[in-house]
């Protein structure tokens, strides 16, 4: 097949700007680089945002999974057929094939590991587990709070709450049949699943402190913003804090000044790529070691995703994007 990349010449509306090429197959890889076959690449949301912007990459995509095919001199490290995930932003993983350095990527320990865990493994994971433990001190038995729950992050941070012990109270958005959703967020683990309509309910407090046993709730997880945001705030307890990591309602936030002067709220937003950017290597290799444990011993599932592989690809990754704008792309869309 082909060598192919889905590229765009300018920022702007993905639907319009994006268009799938085929180039020749690389050369051999130059000293300190190694060839990669891509085997999945997701599609985020946040990729939109990438696209529509202001800066200039022209292969698209974050995300990857890749496989050495060709080792370059002095590359450390690396073995032709090692897995690897990215550790650098738009490294253009939405292709066949690519030459990276050797110091772009990190090596995944693959044995047990779907491909759709290892494509996915940088962005989602890694932010679900972060705030997990980067801002509350939280123990076995502890209350997390969430919206946006059925999100890939939410149910990640479902699976991985689950994992240390901790329980969580879950917020999505209701629909017209909202056991079957339930039930699946429940099956990853979920302690309580609530929507965003229960929350104007006056009786839903009571309800929480019989849950938690009077437990204060320290942490918060906000996808989605707007008024729904405000009022899971308000059920924080005593010196919380609330993780903002996505804001896919659109709407603002806004938090009433009595929970940071009486409840010592302290209110923090979270992007992974700056914790990427921030974290030594070591640090980010034991955290993906630690993730592909969790995802080999089944206690993280791979999230639910189509897999696309058609020749009309340019038609495609439009129409697609053009769902995702619509959010009605349920699933995680991995390319391939
Ligand atoms: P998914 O596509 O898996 O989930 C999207 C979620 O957003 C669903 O729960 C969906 O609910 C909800 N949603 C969509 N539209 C609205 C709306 N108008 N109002 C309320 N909820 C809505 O996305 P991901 O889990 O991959 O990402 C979720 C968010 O997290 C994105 O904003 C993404 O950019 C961000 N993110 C941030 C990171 C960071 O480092 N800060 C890292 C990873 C992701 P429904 O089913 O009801 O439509």
């Amino acid at each position: 097949m082909a060598n192919r990349c889905i590229i765009y010449q300018q920022n702007g509306d993905p639907t319009q700007v994006l268009s799938a090429i085929t180039f020749p197959k690389l050369p051999s890889p130059s000293p300190n680089t190694v060839n990669l076959k891509f085997l999945l690449a997701p599609l985020n949301p946040a990729d939109v945002n990438t696209i529509e912007g202001d800066e200039p990459v022209f292969v698209g995509g974050n995300e990857g999974l890749g496989q050495v095919v060709e080792v370059g001199d002095g590359v450390e490290g690396l073995e032709k057929g090692d897995w690897v995930v990215m550790d650098k932003p738009q490294l253009g993983t939405w292709s066949t094939s690519r030459n990276v350095s050797f110091k772009d990527v990190i090596r995944l320990p693959s044995a047990g590991l779907t491909e759709a865990h290892g494509a996915t493994m940088t962005v989602n994971p890694t932010t679900a587990y972060n705030m997990l433990s980067n801002f509350a001190n939280l123990h076995q038995g502890d209350w997390v709070i969430q919206n946006g729950a059925n999100s890939a992050v939410g149910q990640l941070v479902v699976q991985i709450a689950k994992e240390r012990g901790l329980n969580t109270i879950n917020f999505v958005r209701s629909r017209d049949d909202m056991e079957p959703l339930v039930k699946h967020l429940e099956g990853l683990g979920a302690t309580k699943v609530l929507t965003y309509d229960d929350l104007e309910d006056r009786s839903l407090r009571g309800k929480i402190k019989e849950w938690t046993g009077g437990k204060d709730i320290r942490l918060a997880l906000n996808c989605v913003g707007g008024e729904p945001t405000t009022a899971m705030a308000k059920l924080l307890g005593q010196d919380s804090h609330l993780v903002s990591y996505g804001a896919m309602s659109k709407k603002p936030l806004s938090l009433p000044t009595s929970l940071h002067i009486f409840k010592n709220l302290t209110s923090h937003g979270f992007w992974q790529t700056n914790w990427t950017k921030t974290h030594s290597r070591a640090e980010k290799e034991e955290l993906i070691v630690k993730l592909a444990e969790m995802m080999k011993e089944k206690k993280i599932k791979a999230p639910e995703h189509t897999i696309e592989t058609d020749e009309e690809a340019t038609t495609k990754i439009r129409d697609v994007f053009a769902k995702v704008a619509q959010g009605k792309f349920g699933k995680k869309v991995l390319l391939k």
